[in-house]
């Protein structure tokens, strides 16, 4: 039994990285079931032209792709927000094993709020859920670049 070892700083550090492109300040990493980083992105709906080019959708594709796999059972995933409803979704399909976020987001998450996807019916996977990871950092990101954003 390993001790704990988080990697938000990590999913801090691509979130300040899609603050400087001008993208919504979120970041993600995955890490296998070795402890491994598979991969790590930040927002680049912007860039992209993607609404669906959030950080968690980007790092759940790329760690796929570099475990050639459709699933990724006994992975982890580390966010700075609280996934939305279609980032939820997305990480019950991927067979995550957790998701650890930090700051907390009553308008549009989908976790603890709105829809709540692991708890509905419909879902086929939950994931362990870690809360609060680091949230004052993922909160000041987010709140600096509003503030900057829209004075
Ligand atoms: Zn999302």
């Amino acid at each position: 039994m390993s001790a704990f070892k988080s990697h938000m700083d990590l999913a801090l550090s691509e979130a300040r990285a899609a603050a400087a492109r001008g993208e919504v300040p979120v970041g993600a990493v995955v890490i296998g079931p070795d402890g491994a980083i598979l991969a790590q992105a930040g927002n680049r709906t912007r860039e992209l032209n993607d609404p669906t080019a959030h950080a968690e959708i980007l790092a759940i594709r790329a760690a796929c792709e570099k475990l050639d796999s459709e699933r990724l059972p006994g992975c982890d995933l580390y966010v700075t927000l609280e996934p939305c409803p279609m980032c939820s979704s997305a990480i019950s399909q991927s067979r995550i094993a957790r998701l650890y976020y930090g700051a907390s987001d009553p308008k549009s998450g989908g976790v603890a709020h709105g829809p709540k996807v692991f708890d509905h019916p419909q879902s086929h996977h939950k994931p362990d859920v870690y809360d609060g990871i680091a949230a004052e950092d993922c909160e000041a990101i987010l709140k600096t670049f509003f503030r900057d954003k829209r004075p």
